[in-house]
C-alpha cells in the first residue's frame, strides 16, 4: 500500500496530491467529472476504492460533482472546523485521502449532499451488456 509522501507524489498529479493529501479544493465548475452523466462507478483517485455510483449523482449547481449517497462503506467522516466553518469532511477509508465534504441540504430521501472534488475521483464506465 502506498503511504509515504514521496510515493503519493509519484502516483498522483500535483493537482490530485493537493486535493487528496493536503485537503485542497478545486475551483468550482472546473472538474471534468462535474457534467459526466455516464453510467458507472466513481473510484478514489488515490487507491481505487469504489466510492460513489452514478445512480446517486445529481446536479447540485454548486460546481462540484455531487452525490446523495455513498457506495458501500468506503468513506470516513471527520469534523472539520477550518476556514471558520463547521463542516463534515469526507475521506476515503482505505487511503485516508481527502475527497470533499458532506452537507445536509441534499435531495430527499437521504437529504445528503456529498460535495466531492472531481480530481479526487476516477470514473469507470459500466460496460453495457451485449444483446444477443
Ligand atoms: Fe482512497
Amino acid at each position: 500500500m502506498v503511504e509515504k509522501k514521496s510515493d503519493w507524489k509519484k502516483k498522483l498529479t500535483p493537482e490530485q496530491y493537493h486535493i487528496l493529501r493536503e485537503k485542497g479544493t478545486e475551483m468550482p465548475f472546473t472538474g471534468k467529472l462535474l457534467t459526466n452523466t455516464k453510467t458507472g462507478m466513481y473510484h478514489c483517485a488515490g487507491c481505487n476504492a469504489p466510492l460513489f455510483s452514478s445512480d446517486t449523482k445529481f446536479d447540485s449547481h454548486f460546481g462540484w460533482p455531487s452525490f446523495f449517497a455513498a457506495h458501500g462503506d468506503h468513506i470516513v467522516y471527520k469534523e472539520d472546523t477550518s476556514s471558520f466553518m463547521h463542516r463534515i469532511e469526507v475521506q476515503c477509508k482505505k487511503c485516508g485521502g481527502h475527497l470533499g465534504h458532506v452537507f445536509d441540504d441534499g435531495p430527499k430521501p437521504s437529504g445528503k449532499r456529498f460535495c466531492i472534488n472531481s480530481l479526487a475521483l476516477e470514473f469507470k464506465e459500466t460496460k453495457k451488456k451485449k444483446s444477443i
